[in-house]
């Protein structure tokens, strides 16, 4: 009879179960001088960090030449996730926003858990930004779930890359992020490591000129920018000189 102690609530007479007082016997209820509340909590931690810039000389194999320097640090397939084309301007990992959470889901679907969670913790804390960064990306420390994600405490990242708006030349760093539903101590000393082994492997690539302060594009605020005559890349960033995705000059008209 596993169904039997539902059956108490029904019986009439159960003496342990006083029927509520009701208003309309006249009794007043009254508010208690202190309420009594159940808490609820979630707290959610990213972090994250990013380096200087690399410039790079640019050339036909410049782009290219990004996952290599994930090379000795990846513990995980390495991806390359290209700058979003304009109609996936407003995308944002935010589900209660269903417009923008579905351009998001519609442009990274195709992704790995490792890269995605990488999108969700790098572009909460805006280390990244797809209206104008290549972002390249693999596991870098700690371990997965069963279901391919990263906990809370591994590190994921890698290079990203942008065209420089003065020179055209390509500009790469290194980012690394982690973050979930709890923190540990380490972490940030690990992030700290991996940020400096990855920066080591930007900076010993054949086409690297030397450090470089970032100045970010600045991504449009309205209209929208250039559809690129090279690669046919339509910018959501309206001030770009350079074509994010294939680093070609953009042609005004
Ligand atoms: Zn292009």
């Amino acid at each position: 009879m596993p169904l039997e102690f539902l059956k108490r609530k029904n019986t009439p007479d159960a003496s342990a179960a006083p029927t509520p007082a009701s208003p309309s016997r006249g009794a007043s209820i009254t508010l208690p001088e202190e309420v009594i509340a159940q808490e609820y909590q979630l707290k959610l931690y990213y972090a994250g960090k990013s380096s200087e810039g690399v410039r790079m000389k640019t050339g036909p194999n410049a782009m290219s030449e990004l996952p290599s320097m994930l090379h000795g640090l990846a513990r995980s397939e390495i991806e390359v996730v290209e700058p979003l084309p304009i109609e996936f301007s407003q995308a944002t990992p935010v589900i209660s926003r269903p417009s923008e959470a579905m351009q998001w889901l519609n442009a990274h679907h195709v992704h790995s858990p490792v890269t995605r969670h990488a999108l969700v913790v790098l572009e909460s804390i805006d280390a990244i930004d797809l209206a104008f960064d290549t972002f390249v990306c693999a596991l870098l420390d700690g371990e997965v779930d069963t279901s391919g994600y990263p906990e809370y405490s591994s590190v994921v990242g890698g290079v990203a890359s942008h065209w420089d708006e003065s020179t055209g030349d390509m500009i790469v760093r290194a980012v690394v992020g982690w973050g979930g539903k709890g923190v540990r101590g380490d972490t940030d000393r690990i992030g700290s490591r991996l940020l400096s082994g990855i920066l080591t492997n930007v900076l010993a690539n054949q086409y690297a000129l030397g450090l470089t302060a970032i100045e970010r594009p600045v991504p449009a605020a309205g209209r929208g920018g250039l559809v690129c005559a090279h690669c046919g890349f339509a910018s959501a960033h309206e001030r770009a000189f350079y074509c994010p995705k294939c680093g070609m000059r953009l042609l005004r008209g």
